[in-house]
Order: structure tokens, then C-alpha cells, then sequence
């Protein structure tokens, strides 16, 4: 590789880094869900408009399952950013997050299926595609159950960010009878990127 090539590239840590930032100084404004999940949407809408910033470490799928890593997690654990990577054919199950979220597609397309549960009972209220470029909301006060399968016959890759430390929150997955099961997700990377060597541009 070329240095001059080698430079192009070099994945532009800026954008994330901007986000993270304008993100706590978001929630910082306080603590009102609505406000965090409309100030958030226009933010991630803004960083997945341009796919040139994502190290392609945390692109990478596995074929074994989808994959989730972590991005950057806010030093009180007030929110946490992910990347998730789908291979070909790949679903998460029925699950719930139990905090506000917001994902936004950043490569590909996702097919979200959407679930409420009532007396134990899981219906599906809708399926939506959502293509790159596009940012979706889930929270317990506005429906938090879904199931999410790559949308594409390729990889797809969407930015997830969440109002808590999402790898280290308990939570639960549902059988289709409507079943939970406890559920800590955890991270597939053990390093982060680096966002604030600014030495670099
Ligand atoms: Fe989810």
C-alpha cells in the first residue's frame, strides 16, 4: 500500500468522536427522554450519513452469529455506542433493552419486526425495512421488543446507541410463546477504538 493510500485509508475518527461528544453534551441538558431520543436522532442521522469513519475491526462479521461491538461507553455509563455486524441470513432474537435507543443503518438494510407483550403474551405490531442512512427509536415507554435480521443477502452494519452501558444490562429474550429469558449481551471486542489520539487528523 502507498502512503498516499494508506492515508485515504484511514478511517476518519473525527465523526465519531464529534458524536460522543455532542451526545453527553445532549444528555447533559438533562434527563427527558423525548428531548435525548430528538437530539440523538439528528445526531446518529448525521453520522451515518457518511460511511468513511467506522475502523472496518468493527465491521467484520462473524458466521457464526451477528456481531456487537463496542464503539466508545460514556465514563458514567450514561449511554454506550455500537457497532452491529451482519453476516448473510443473520437474526437477533426477540429481545427487549429495558433503556432508550436509537439505531441508525450505516451499511446495507435491516427487516425490524416489532412486539408488545401482554399478560405474558407477545404480538407483532409491524414490520419495517430500514435502509442506510435511516435511524430508528426503541425505548419501554414508546415499544422495546423487536427482532432484528439483516435485510440484505451481503453485510449490513448499523450504530446502535443506548442510555445505559447496553452490554452490561440486564435483559431478557423471548421465546415465541412469549417466554422470557435472561439476557446480558456483552461485547464481541475487548478494544476500543481510539478517538482521542489528536495528533492525527
Ligand atoms: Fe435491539
Amino acid at each position: 500500500m502507498t502512503v498516499h493510500a494508506a492515508i485515504e485509508a484511514a478511517p476518519n475518527l473525527a465523526r465519531l468522536r464529534s458524536f460522543v461528544t455532542d451526545l453527553a453534551d445532549l444528555i447533559d441538558q438533562g434527563d427527558d427522554e423525548a428531548a435525548i431520543l430528538a437530539g440523538g436522532h439528528i445526531l446518529l442521522s448525521r453520522l451515518v450519513a457518511t460511511d468513511d469513519w467506522l475502523p472496518e475491526i468493527y465491521a467484520q462479521p462473524n458466521p457464526e452469529r451477528y456481531q456487537q461491538y463496542l464503539l466508545h461507553c460514556d465514563s458514567r455509563e450514561r449511554f454506550s455506542v455500537v457497532s452491529f455486524v451482519w453476516g448473510p441470513g443473520q437474526s437477533t432474537p426477540i429481545h427487549d433493552h429495558t433503556v432508550w435507543g436509537l439505531v441508525g443503518i450505516l451499511r446495507g438494510a435491516e427487516l425490524v419486526e416489532s412486539y408488545v407483550r401482554k399478560d405474558g403474551v407477545l404480538f407483532c405490531t409491524g414490520e419495517n425495512v430500514l435502509h442506510a442512512g435511516e435511524v430508528e427509536a426503541v425505548s419501554p415507554k414508546i415499544g422495546d421488543i423487536h427482532r432484528v435480521t439483516n435485510g440484505t443477502e451481503g453485510v449490513s452494519v448499523s450504530i446502535h446507541v443506548y442510555g445505559a452501558n447496553i452490554g452490561a444490562v440486564r435483559r431478557a429474550v423471548y421465546a415465541i410463546d412469549g417466554t422470557p429469558k435472561p439476557f446480558i449481551s456483552g461485547y464481541a471486542n475487548s478494544h476500543l477504538p481510539n478517538l482521542w489520539d489528536r495528533s492525527r487528523p
